[in-house]
């Protein structure tokens, strides 16, 4: 199975990043980086105020086309507080891809709420729309306007699609899934800066929507997310609840809930209004990889590279192979790996952890499916000029 084939893709990554160990993702920093980031040491201003966390609000509200943009520590807290604004309590359930990243799941958690998992589809690798009407109509019952789980008994309340890898989900499909629902839609737009569905940004679509800049995503501001959303009440209040819900006063310190201490640095904001000024490029890098992969995969048996989904454009922030049920994914991580091409399976299904494996679920063989198959490769952007 692993044959000569193999060791020459291999090769040929190697001497693309002109590298023997070639790490999954690093971040790529230039001259404005260090520019704004030495500005917030000369001045002093590294902390909790400073006009870095105010431009990078407002350059990173600009590129997605939303009215405000809310930075904090970093993406599960962006998350949490936009699910919290957007309207969901205490045992409310919320419905998300088994396929994702835990954040999406503990930022529920967090809030006493409980995750719902359901299936994803082969063709976005993120929820499945028409899997998801057909499960909600069978197990859900709408009462004076809200959505009651037949099972549980508690209120379904929201929905959280995730854009697995930056390859943006079926949104049109969703939002009426939740219009005929009444449910909430919060995306979880972690991995999709830069990405766009039917040529509007993701992290636009939903009532309020969350980004992370942890260093392992397509810009990074050493740890950081952001909430995303029209709403300016809402904003107002997110920003309100992640500053220790402080009431604004020349010298008082007054708090009239229990907020949080969530506010993103001026250094790291510092760091993101650099790291922002160069999305276009390195979404154009990243895309001239996989133009790059899909050649070298194709002439390998048994694997595929995934494609951007129709209507979308992907900022392709991992690259991803899907391999064919005849093919051993941990013969090939262990392979990929020995030869110095870091490479990692997707995360293992929340369903299965046992942590969640309790939640409420739907049929999930296509996360069952996926799970087995996925592999990601090196997916660093190659900037030739910085
Ligand atoms: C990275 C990520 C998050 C959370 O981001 P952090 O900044 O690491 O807290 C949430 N959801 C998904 C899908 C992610 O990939």
């Amino acid at each position: 199975m692993i044959n000569s084939e193999w060791s020459n893709l291999v090769k040929d990554i190697r001497h693309h990043y002109q590298q023997d160990f070639v790490p999954l993702h690093e971040p790529t920093f230039g001259k404005s980086e260090l520019n704004y980031v030495t500005d917030c040491i000369k001045t002093g201003w590294v902390s909790s105020v400073g006009s870095y966390v105010d431009g990078f609000e407002k350059a990173l509200a600009k590129m997605v086309g939303v009215k405000r943009a809310v930075a904090v520590v970093n993406g599960t807290a962006a998350l949490q507080i936009a699910l919290k604004v957007a309207g969901v309590k205490e045992n409310d359930e919320v419905i998300m891809p088994s396929l994702t990243f835990i954040a999406t799941a503990n930022a529920v958690t967090y809030l006493q709420a409980i995750p719902h998992f359901v299936d994803v589809t082969e063709r976005t690798l993120g929820l499945d729309p028409l899997k998801l009407d057909m499960y909600l109509s069978s197990v859900g019952s709408m009462q004076n306007d809200v959505l009651i789980n037949k099972e549980t008994g508690r209120v379904i309340r929201a929905v959280v699609p995730m854009h697995t890898f930056g390859h943006p989900v079926e949104l049109d499909e969703l939002i009426a899934v939740c219009e005929k629902y009444h449910l909430i839609l919060v995306e979880d737009a972690a991995e999709s800066l830069g990405s766009y569905y039917k040529g509007k940004h993701t992290a636009s679509f939903g009532k309020v929507n969350a980004m992370s800049f942890n260093g392992n995503k397509i810009v990074t501001t050493g740890g950081g997310g952001a909430i995303l959303t029209d709403d300016e009440a809402l904003a107002n209040y997110a920003k309100h609840l992640t500053t220790t819900a402080k009431v604004p006063h020349k010298w008082a310190y007054v708090h009239d809930e229990i907020g949080y201490n969530y506010r993103m640095p001026n250094l790291n904001a510092a760091l993101g209004c650099g790291q922002l000024e160069k999305v276009e490029k390195f979404v154009e890098a990243k895309r001239e990889l996989t133009v790059f992969y899909d050649d070298i995969l194709s002439k390998i048996n048994g694997v595929t590279l995934f494609k951007e989904p129709i209507h979308t454009k992907s900022n392709y922030w991992l690259q991803t192979i899907l391999l064919d049920d005849s093919m051993n994914r941990d013969e090939v991580l262990t392979y990929l790996n020995e030869q110095g091409v870091m490479s990692r399976p997707i995360w293992q299904p929340m369903h299965t952890l046992s942590i969640y494996e309790n939640c409420p679920k739907g049929d999930l063989t296509v996360v069952e499916s996926l799970n087995k198959r996925i592999i990601n490769i090196p997916s660093t952007p190659l900037i030739t000029s910085k």
